[in-house]
């Protein structure tokens, strides 16, 4: 199906080590599961992430409509996380810091690296004003970029949409700038002066951009505490030694974002440059029902994005399968070769018997999965109560009692 993708053995275990080195930062930085589920009420999405974005306005696959009760796909989870927090009671225990992964759905054209269904892992920090939260959250986004080898190949944009009143006076001025110049405006950015006119600054198109060129900037908009609690966080992504470049043009594609925004972009994905994105959302508690503002900042980052880079460029070490092959020779040999598999199962072994063809084609068999051992039962061996063990690596064999086959194995097996 266009825009879905379909992974084999070999790149679900990349795909995993993703997910794995992800919820292993997320324990570093004291970040907590949670799960939503795949369905919602388009009332968590609509509003909350603007009516007029294009998530909302064009993206969102509808399910099921029951009087009044219109089911989504999730397009984002953000706002379930702030469902789950208001309906689980999280909102009295703050701060809080959740994890979440799973499949979000955008019906959006297809290309690489954008796809209809694709998933995210995400973090949510929900509870903490210190620009610290904002500085840790970073920094964490960062470190997972890190560990999975793609420090390189990303870099990371920062930027503040400030507060509601400063944004709303940028809004202005931007609008007054641009006035004169919208017929000249690419169709996309004319729907967007008159809808959502910050996603302007975001247009692709070059006469548009050279516009944009001496458009009034949203630095020049923000009150002395607001222009501090920016340059607060540039100044620690400093002294903690993480690069940065302030883009004045970033803006997200959601409505709920406060002051400081940020993504990690990469040229070596074509048109999808955004590999993670996250910001502050201060007045997204309220919106679910939470009486005072909730100081918030999280991040979600794109899993097929990460998988191609990490695949193409090869950044990542996908350990070996390490199992241990047990081939019979005969038939008559099958039942002790089911049991040799058992006993090494039960020490935490990972074991396969391979039953048909000549032994060429069964060691074949051995290699393609990565046999760290192969287990040969064959005749004369038998007769002895021995079996051959062959070092796939070494391309060594050796003869052993099959007495000593189970304990000879797993001291060797970490090695
Ligand atoms: P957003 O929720 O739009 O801020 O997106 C956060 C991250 O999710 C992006 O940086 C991408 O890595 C990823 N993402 C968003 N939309 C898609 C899509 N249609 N296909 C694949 N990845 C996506």
């Amino acid at each position: 199906m266009t825009g879905t993708i379909d992974l084999l053995p070999s790149q679900m275990r990349l795909y995993n080590k993703i997910c794995e080195t992800f919820f292993a930062i997320c324990k570093l930085y004291g970040y907590e599961e949670v799960a939503t589920p795949i369905l919602e009420d388009i009332r968590v999405f609509d509003r909350n992430l603007g009516l007029e974005t294009d998530v909302v306005s064009k993206e969102m696959f509808f399910l099921e409509k029951k009087q009044d009760e219109t089911l989504v796909l999730r397009p984002e989870n953000t706002a379930g996380v702030m469902r789950l927090c208001q309906e689980g009671g999280l909102f009295q225990k703050l701060p809080q810091r959740l994890a979440y992964y799973g499949p979000m759905f955008r019906y959006e054209r297809p290309q690489k690296g954008r796809y209809r269904q694709f998933h995210q892992f995400g973090v949510e920090c929900i509870g903490v004003a210190s620009y610290m939260a904002d500085v840790e959250n970073i920094q964490m986004a960062v470190h997972f970029m890190q560990e999975i080898g793609l420090a390189e190949l990303t870099e990371l944009e920062i930027h503040t949409l400030g507060s509601e009143s400063e944004r709303d006076a940028y809004k202005q001025a931007l609008h007054d700038y641009l006035l004169p110049y919208k017929n000249e405006l690419s169709e996309n950015s004319v729907r967007r002066f008159d809808k959502n006119i910050l996603r302007v600054l975001d247009s692709k198109n070059v006469h548009d951009q050279k516009i944009l060129e001496t458009a009034p900037v949203m630095r020049n908009f923000l009150q002395m505490e607001s222009a501090k609690y920016f340059d607060n966080i540039l100044e620690s992504l400093e002294n903690f030694g993480i690069s940065y470049t302030v883009n004045p043009f970033l803006v997200r594609g959601l409505d709920y974002y406060n002051q400081t925004v940020f993504e990690i972009k990469t040229p070596a994905l074509g048109a999808q440059s955004a590999v993670l994105g996250g910001g502050r959302y201060d007045g997204l508690a309220q919106q679910f029902g939470e009486k005072t503002p909730t100081p918030s900042i999280g991040w979600a980052a794109g899993m097929e994005r990460l998988f191609l880079l990490a695949q193409e460029h090869q950044t990542l070490s996908v350990p070996p399968r390490k199992n241990i092959v047990i081939i019979a020779m005969t038939e008559a040999f099958d039942q002790e070769a089911q049991k040799y598999a058992s006993l090494l199962r039960k020490e935490g072994i990972a074991c396969l018997t391979v039953h048909e063809g000549t032994l060429r084609k069964r060691m074949k068999i051995a290699s393609r999965l990565e046999a760290k051992y192969t287990i040969i039962f064959a005749p004369k061996e038998m007769e002895n109560k021995t079996a051959i063990l062959r070092d796939m690596m070494r391309s060594e064999e050796r003869i052993l009692p099959l007495a000593d086959l189970i304990i000879t194995v797993k001291k060797h097996y970490d090695t």
